[in-house]
């Protein structure tokens, strides 16, 4: 099932997200219906508190970019509580983007690699480095989990010139063909 995505302005976006154990309820279900909602909206990562969940869990399929970039060809993967243990390399500019700011899209600096130790969606325990596209989409999706976004990583400037349109996402005026969730005027 394809799930609304909850946008700028939500308060889940802001909160750190809480670990899981394996008796948490649904939790195929909701992978599932992540990865259905991700393919919907053309994203390479979905974080829980993007669906409203404020639990650690991300996904991620960078398969699509795979055109582009072979290595990312079977780059799919089921992030559950998740730890960065260690980020370092030289620092780079990406241009990112976040279905929960739709149409926006910025510059970011983060590190080239990442070390990270998660547990995949069998609960088996993993440590692994990732480097280059497939960092960057961890970097993002795990800064979802501790309430970052990621234009909260550009210069003041350029987000005192961001304000007024992430001010029309939080009201819901935003022209793409996916379900929000926004905040209620009160
Ligand atoms: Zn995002």
């Amino acid at each position: 099932m394809v799930l609304p995505v909850y946008v700028y302005g939500m308060s889940v976006l802001r909160k750190r997200a809480l670990e899981i154990d394996e008796d948490y309820e649904n939790l195929d279900t909701l992978i599932a219906d992540m990865f259905e909602t991700m393919y919907a909206s053309e994203g390479v990562g979905l974080a829980a508190p993007q669906v409203g969940k404020s639990i650690r869990l991300f996904i991620v399929d960078a398969s699509p970019m795979a055109e582009d970039d072979p290595s990312l060809e079977g780059f799919k993967r089921v992030f559950i509580n998740p730890v960065i243990l260690g980020e370092h390399g030289e620092k780079w500019n990406f241009s990112e983007g976040c279905l929960s700011i739709p149409l926006i899209r910025e510059e970011v600096t983060r590190q080239t690699n990442v070390r990270i130790e998660y547990y995949d969606e069998n609960w088996e325990l993993h440590e692994e480095e990732f480097d280059g596209i497939k960092a960057r989409i961890i970097q993002h999706e795990y800064d979802h989990l501790e309430g970052r976004l990621f234009v909260d990583r550009v210069s003041p400037l350029r987000r005192k010139l961001l304000n007024g349109r992430l001010k029309a996402i939080s009201r819901g005026q935003v022209d793409i063909d996916y379900r929000i969730v926004y905040p209620k005027k009160a």
